[in-house]
């Protein structure tokens, strides 16, 4: 296995094309893969597993943009909070306000999306609608002085059924867009993280800025 440099190549001109950001999922990957993509200027990288990232932010070059995309428990956000870049998968207010506390440990800002909660399925995390208006209008979302909040991320059904997909990232978009709100210093909704590999495409039509793509650029994951 190794990094497929043309699918990267043509996907990555397809999201500069239309300013979308491409997070190029090397979870379970090698550094050395990660090396590749990197040498080919890519910096933007996303992992799901904490120890995993730790590793591989102290071997790689220190400019990469580290995503985290998993599911990330309050207690192990200080092991990320000195350097990681943008946390997608926020789905409670507990946990904003622990990247809040680590961030001010550490002096900076990290930025986050809100996860949604948009598939069918009862495994995914995520914010319902009724959540994420309480998060969103929290009173005490003004105190949080190092985070920001920078849009939203889903994901949708793991099926074939492209119609369901298409509803489900249609129906992101939509609160994305309703829900626009008013931009202060924590908050700013700019972006709109939906589509990996299997539907990024129709997260493309559907108005995603932000994808997230793995097995498509590094191969499939054992
Ligand atoms: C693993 C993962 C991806 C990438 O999945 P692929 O199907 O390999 O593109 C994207 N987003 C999240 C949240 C993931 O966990």
């Amino acid at each position: 296995m190794s990094v497929n440099v043309q699918q990267y190549r043509e996907i990555n001109g397809i999201c500069k094309q239309r300013n979308v950001t491409l997070v190029a999922v090397s979870k379970t990957k090698p550094a050395a893969e990660i090396l590749e993509l990197y040498q080919l200027g890519h910096r933007d990288f996303g992992e799901n597993y904490v120890q995993e990232l730790v590793d591989k932010q102290q071997q790689l070059p220190a400019d990469i943009q580290w995503h985290f995309i998993g599911h990330l428990q309050s207690n192990k956000v200080k092991y990320i909070a000195p350097f990681v870049h943008m946390i997608h998968g926020v789905d409670s207010f507990k946990l904003l306000k622990e990247i809040n506390k680590q961030a001010l440990k550490n002096n900076r800002v990290i930025h986050v999306l809100l996860q949604v909660h948009i598939a069918q399925e009862e495994t995914k995390f995520g914010l319902d609608e009724k959540e994420l208006e309480e998060l969103l209008s929290s009173p005490e979302l003004s105190l949080l002085q190092n985070v920001c909040i920078r849009g939203l991320m889903g994901m949708a059904s793991f099926s074939d059924d492209t119609e369901l997909v298409r509803s489900e990232f249609k129906m992101l978009r939509t609160i994305y867009e309703t829900r626009q709100p008013q931009t202060t210093f924590n908050l700013r909704f700019e972006i709109l993280s939906m589509g990996m590999s299997a539907d990024y495409r129709i997260a493309l039509e559907e108005g995603s800025n932000m994808v997230r793509l793995g097995s498509l650029l590094f191969g499939a994951r054992r």
